[in-house]
């Protein structure tokens, strides 16, 4: 879908809706996005059971016919029968709604079908929800696909309160991360004289922070907390859709996540290994990694692996087989040569074993 052969494109969401109580809008919103065509929903059953009713009598009022499509994984498979569905079909645009599995579906399918997406999350457990990256099972490799970003998200912050806590304290630990990976980036930009994106860097950067602030009063007020955390993932999302790439929201904590991801298979959410590595590789970094780890312990987040029933030798081999996840990205791990005994030791000092 992207023709461009010299300069640098950025790609952004082209409309954002966020507010409680909003799902009675979506019709209209989708109008507003110039859809006419009838939409394809991508969602789990669970999602649509609680959200059809409600979506199907706002579309009718706006005039739009759906149907959907649903799924129980992310794969490479179930993207190409998306994609197929598209593209036999007359759909105007794929709309994403659940988690991460339905919306990384939507991402990708719609790309290779070349229609629009819209990402409409009910849960805020992640960065995807505004990103141009999936992730998907069943390919041959461990980290993002580059996508498009979505062209409208729709956030109703009444529906993604009611998400189980620990999604929300998942969502915190993604970012957190930001922090490692915005240090990640400079360390490139020195050392391998990689591009570093100023503007998408300090975006980036601003939503860890504001995780920070948002930590110190969590529990006291969900729904303003739930916005917050919201708005700071669209916008390390689209601080990606800036730099062209996931660079300024992915360095050595994501890398080691995905490590995980394939050493200790379904433990442990993205967003909680994101996070508790970052305190490791804060450490490496020579940043505060106490900040980092209280912060995470005021939202609820997980700072020790036992925790997401992880073991030490796993997460020891998952550090050491990280920076062969993705060789072309340069991070603190690549200056360092860590032995076993090292990483032991960095993970007990920093209590994340
Ligand atoms: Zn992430």
């Amino acid at each position: 879908m992207n023709s461009v052969k010299k300069g640098h494109l950025m790609e952004l969401p082209n409309r954002v809706l966020i507010g409680h109580d909003i799902i009675g809008e979506f019709g209209s919103f989708l109008n507003d996005l110039g859809v006419d065509k009838p939409v394809l929903f991508v969602s789990g059953k669970n999602v649509q059971n609680v959200v059809k009713s409600s979506i199907t009598e706002s579309l009718e009022i706006s005039q739009l016919k759906s149907d959907w499509k649903i799924i129980d994984n992310a794969t490479t498979s179930i993207t190409d029968e998306v994609s197929e569905l598209c593209k036999s079909n007359n759909y105007g645009i794929i709309v994403g709604i659940g988690g991460g599995k339905s919306v990384d579906v939507a991402k990708l399918s719609s790309y290779q079908a070349k229609i629009p997406f819209v990402s409409f999350p009910t849960s805020a457990s992640h960065d995807g929800i505004a990103s141009p990256f999936a992730s998907l099972k069943g390919s041959d490799r461990p980290y993002s696909f580059v996508a498009s970003p979505p062209l409208g998200i729709f956030a109703d912050i009444k529906i993604i309160s009611q998400a189980p806590d620990r999604l929300l304290s998942s969502g915190c630990g993604d970012l957190i991360a930001k922090i490692t990976a915005v240090k990640d980036w400079e360390l490139a930009r020195d050392n391998s004289g990689e591009r570093f994106g100023n503007y998408a860097a300090s975006l980036s950067y601003m939503s860890s922070r504001i995780l920070f602030d948002e930590s110190l009063n969590f529990t006291t007020n969900k729904n303003d907390s739930v916005r917050n955390i919201v708005e700071a993932l669209i916008s390390t999302g689209v601080a990606a859709g800036i730099a062209g790439s996931s660079r300024p929201c992915s360095g050595s904590e994501h890398l080691i996540s995905h490590a995980l991801d394939i050493i200790s298979p379904n433990n442990g959410l993205h967003g909680e290994k994101c996070g508790i590595s970052s305190i490791a590789m804060s450490k490496l970094h020579g940043l505060d990694w106490q900040e980092i780890r209280d912060a995470l312990q005021r939202v609820n987040c997980p700072t020790n692996i036992h925790d997401l029933g992880i073991s030490d030798d796993e997460m020891i081999e998952a550090i050491n087989l990280a920076p062969t996840i993705r060789p072309d990205r340069y991070t603190i791990l690549n200056t360092t040569d860590l032995d076993r005994d090292n990483i032991h030791k960095l993970l007990s000092d920093t209590n994340c074993i």
